[in-house]
């Protein structure tokens, strides 16, 4: 029997109608930006493995280091204890950061770096006596599939089955060019009608809605409305963290600083499952009381595991370094170029650039579902050609490791260009 066909008898695969979906591909082996199936077959990983891996896989230099801490400490309870590799990936991160942020807590994954800042956001004012309880976002928003996550992400998809079973989130515009104003006038027009508690976003790019994207300023603006009215804002940077938009955070772009941050993906180079949420000493100070009810009670098993702190700090290592910057550039001047070649194509609605994030919207006659007959055929196409891309209706986007070579990248964008042309 082949993998592939063993792994039909018990698993069961994340966004998958196993009825209806081919059965998945068993890769053995990746290096860099290439991957291996059972049969030896080749792919371009041009998502990075769902946005976690800018430095490529089987890395070296962060295997060399997690090794190292496996047989120093693997891990130890973070009730009551603490370690050295929790307290330099903390102090590595102030240095990185937006300035105000100055407390970190450890989790396992976005869903629950989102879950953590919440749940904050809402004890925050249980804390003080006051009673906020509407958690604010935008249409389309993803955020995780935990329930609090789920339930400020906007994508139906994901969660139809479990409308009304959720804590109140009242949605906004995204102001994408040209809906600045909607936007703003909306979240004040929400702000005014609801006890609001936080405002959750992905800052620049909604990642799973299909790269969409806006301006820095709108979200300055946005944030600056939440603070008049005393609203915790909330940035989720589990996608856009670490480089992706060419600056470390998307937030560095943005004349305004949130309250509390959430990263996850790249935080350990797409070696071992872990996150952060991050918060203002405000926020802290919200909960640092005499009386232990108004303390956080909220942990995993994992948290602050050594061997992931050991991961993260050796992939923001790497990060910093003088070639990964260049690579970003790199990825960033290609994206541009094919941009200009590609944006007056009969076929093509829009194109955008924002660091290594590149997306593309292609003409459909009808309008694309999430899932759609253009998304299969469009993903078919790319993984017969040996790239791994993953369309999002009528949007196929690159998120590529940082360490992909010009060449593979060429190879990624006429695929691409073949792909137009077959839809
Ligand atoms: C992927 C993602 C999440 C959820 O992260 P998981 O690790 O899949 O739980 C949350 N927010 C954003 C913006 C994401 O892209």
């Amino acid at each position: 029997m082949t993998l592939q066909e063993k792994d039909s008898r018990y698993l069961w695969h994340p966004y998958t109608q196993h009825k209806t979906s081919q059965t998945p591909i068993a890769i053995s082996r990746g290096e860099g930006a290439l991957l291996w199936d059972e049969n030896n077959k080749e792919y371009i990983d041009a998502i990075a493995s769902w946005w976690v891996n800018p430095f490529g896989h089987s890395n070296k230099f962060i295997a060399d280091a997690i090794y190292k801490q496996l047989t120093t400490l693997e891990h130890v309870l973070f009730g009551g204890f603490t370690h050295e590799p929790a307290i330099k990936v903390a102090e590595k991160l102030m240095e990185i950061l937006p300035k105000n942020q100055q407390k970190i807590f450890f989790s396992d994954n976005g869903s629950t770096a989102v879950e953590v800042a919440i749940k904050v956001a809402l004890q925050y004012f249980f804390n003080k006596g006051e009673k906020r309880t509407t958690i604010i976002a935008f249409e389309n928003a993803f955020h995780g599939d935990t329930f609090a996550a789920m339930a400020a992400s906007g994508i139906s998809f994901y969660t139809q089955a479990f409308q009304g079973m959720f804590i109140d989130v009242v949605r906004i515009p995204v102001p994408v060019k040209g809906q600045e104003q909607v936007s703003f006038e909306a979240l004040e027009n929400v702000i005014q009608r609801n006890n609001c508690a936080g405002f959750i976003f992905e800052p620049l790019v909604q990642g799973a809605a299909g790269m969409v994207m806006y301006e820095p300023e709108a979200l300055a603006k946005l944030i600056e409305i939440c603070k008049e009215n005393k609203v915790l804002t909330i940035a989720d940077e589990v996608m856009t963290g670490f480089g992706k938009t060419g600056k470390t955070f998307a937030m560095d772009y943005v004349d305004a600083d949130p309250d509390m941050i959430c990263l996850s993906k790249a935080l350990t180079g797409g070696t071992i499952p872990m996150a952060i949420t991050t918060f203002t000493q405000k926020v802290f100070d919200a909960f640092y009381d005499d009386d232990i009810n108004k303390a956080l009670f909220h942990g995993h098993t994992f948290t602050a595991n050594p061997t992931g702190c050991a991961a993260a700090l050796a992939s923001i290592d790497l990060l910093q370094t003088d070639e990964m910057q260049t690579n970003i550039e790199r990825i960033n001047k290609n994206h541009l170029e094919f941009q200009k070649k590609i944006e007056s194509h009969p076929k093509v609605i829009t194109a955008r650039i924002l660091g290594v994030i590149f997306a593309v919207e292609i003409k459909s006659d009808s309008k694309e579902s999430y899932y759609g007959s253009m998304r299969t055929k469009l993903y078919n196409f790319f993984i017969e050609n040996g790239v791994v891309l993953r369309p999002v209706g009528n949007i196929v986007y690159i998120l590529p490791p940082y360490i992909m070579t010009n060449e593979q990248l060429q190879k990624v964008y006429k695929t691409i260009e073949e792909a137009i042309e077959m839809v």
